[in-house]
């Protein structure tokens, strides 16, 4: 199949649900591809605020957006994609005074510990990862844009935006402003919807507070300034499609439209994209409920990666997604039923020829396409795989599975592949110690010791031997090649 065909064929039936509009809209960026390039889809996703380590619920949302840009990738679309660290913020300036650490010292754990979680999930690197402690200046220059058209006023040293002036403000959210006090204020980054007010782009100092010398006086900035102003930094006024929890179109998302159009009088963001939350076994994931998880604690548990991967990306992203333990033991079935699928198809001798599974594939090819073009209904695109699965392994109980199948079986995994992200059993290397590795697993990890061996790389090698021999699996080489049994 011809990728570029398939992108000029099929991206004007990408759709996408958006939150400004309310409605299904169909999805093309802004700029158009030029001379043999093909359009760049300019994303600004809200990233973590490293107070703590990420839960499973931040995951919820961040493997979303990795799905969002594989997808849009398979499409044939370029990507300039922003995430942002939040590494000020209230929450954040109350923990590090606390703990008596600097900003950088208290947050770069937790940013590390972010980075981390997003390998073992696999979530691809966004093209920029910025911090908002690198962006003061930025985020100075905008406030002063904002002054300039008198969108700003000062109190007791703090800077605040006038809603009052923005006759547009509340249009993602459709929040009522009916009974808003003019010059009613609010100081926290965070706050309910009932809450509206004018709100802090720059917070005076106060004793015992990390703060800025700025032109706009010693202070610092206010959690949604940094994301509009790092958001146009990277992507120009307007962007093609903004992404986050549901939980941060209000106030958060709200604030950057009504920070970035006031300056520019453009439209911030074409498309907004908001994940519905996760919640635990019914209730709200909280600490008090003893329900709260971070991606450690399930690796802690002998949950691995990809099963996480897995579940995290199962449930459209526009539905709760309900996470249980039973459904994550089943997110683990369904990929260790696709890598066996994989290893028959590459272990099973067929007989010489082409048969109508080939056929099969594109169809199904086609289907897990369609169905992410459709707001990324993953669970459709699931289902897509599955029937190809069942009735590929249907052909081949059969004998009707021939040799000339093969390639396009490969490839119909390869693409799914390219936006699930959870077939490579090295990505559940090192985790989940203690729990089994099913047969597949052992299999595919002796097949990357073998490929090592080959190219000398003894170091891997053993490696790939030492993690085997953690979990009980006794590798022995032969004359025939390599060998294994549980210990
Ligand atoms: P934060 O670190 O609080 O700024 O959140 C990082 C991202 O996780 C944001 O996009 C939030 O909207 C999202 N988020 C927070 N809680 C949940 C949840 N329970 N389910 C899904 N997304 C969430
Ligand atoms: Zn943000």
């Amino acid at each position: 199949m011809n990728d570029s065909l398939v992108a000029r064929d099929n991206y004007k039936m990408l759709r996408f649900r958006n939150t400004l509009t309310g409605r299904v809209e169909e999805f093309a960026p802004l700029e158009p591809g030029s001379a043999g390039r093909p359009p760049c889809v300019r994303i600004y996703t809200c990233g973590p605020t490293v107070y703590d380590f990420a839960h499973i619920g931040n995951f919820r949302t961040f493997v979303f957006q990795d799905i969002l840009r594989r997808h849009l990738r398979a499409r044939g679309f370029q990507l300039l994609h922003v995430m942002n660290i939040t590494d000020v913020d209230d929450r954040i300036i109350e923990n590090a005074a606390a703990a008596g650490l600097s900003l950088r010292d208290y947050t770069e754990k937790f940013a590390q510990a972010f980075f981390e979680d997003m390998r073992a999930l696999n979530l691809e690197m966004p093209e920029h990862m910025v911090r908002a402690t690198d962006h003061v200046p930025d985020m100075v220059a905008l406030i002063q844009r904002l002054a300039e058209k008198s969108f700003t006023y000062t109190s007791d040293g703090s800077l605040y935006f006038r809603i009052a002036k923005f006759p547009a403000y509340g249009k993602l959210s459709k929040i009522d402003l009916g009974g808003i006090q003019p010059g009613a204020r609010v100081d926290v980054d965070r706050y309910e919807k009932a809450d509206a007010r004018d709100f802090a782009l720059w917070k005076a100092r106060k004793p015992g507070e990390h703060f800025w010398d700025s032109p706009v006086g010693p202070g610092r900035p206010g959690w949604h300034i940094e994301c509009s102003a790092m958001a146009m930094k990277y992507l120009g006024e307007t962007l093609d499609i903004h992404t986050g929890g549901i939980d941060l179109a209000f106030p958060h998302h709200e604030n950057e439209i009504a920070q970035s159009e006031a300056a520019t009088g453009k439209p911030f963001a074409r498309f907004w994209l908001h994940a519905e939350h996760l919640i635990v076994e019914g209730e709200k994931m909280s600490k008090s409920l003893g329900n709260f998880f971070t991606l450690r604690d399930l690796f802690a548990r002998g949950h691995k990666p990809s099963a996480i991967r897995y579940l995290l990306a199962s449930v459209p992203y526009r539905r709760q997604l309900n996470f249980t333990f039973a459904g994550l033991q089943q997110a683990a079935s369904s990929v260790e039923r696709l890598r066996n699928f994989r290893l028959r198809l590459r272990t099973e001798k067929f007989s010489a020829g082409e048969s109508a599974a080939v056929e099969r594939a594109r169809q199904a090819v086609e289907a897990f396409g369609a169905a992410l073009d459709d707001d990324l209904n993953s669970a459709e695109a699931l289902a897509a795989v599955f029937n190809l699965v069942r009735d590929t392994n249907a052909f081949m109980d059969r004998g009707e599975f021939r040799a000339g199948d093969v390639a396009a079986l490969e490839d119909a995994l390869a693409r799914f592949d390219a936006v699930l992200a959870v077939l490579d059993g090295q990505m559940d290397a090192g985790f989940g110690a203690g729990a089994a590795l099913s047969d597949a697993e052992v299999d595919v990890l002796l097949s990357e010791r073998q490929k090592a061996r080959a190219r000398r790389d003894f170091k891997r090698s053993d490696e790939i031997r030492d993690h085997l021999a953690q979990h009980g699996i006794v590798v022995e080489d032969t004359k025939d090649g390599a060998r294994w049994k549980r210990a």
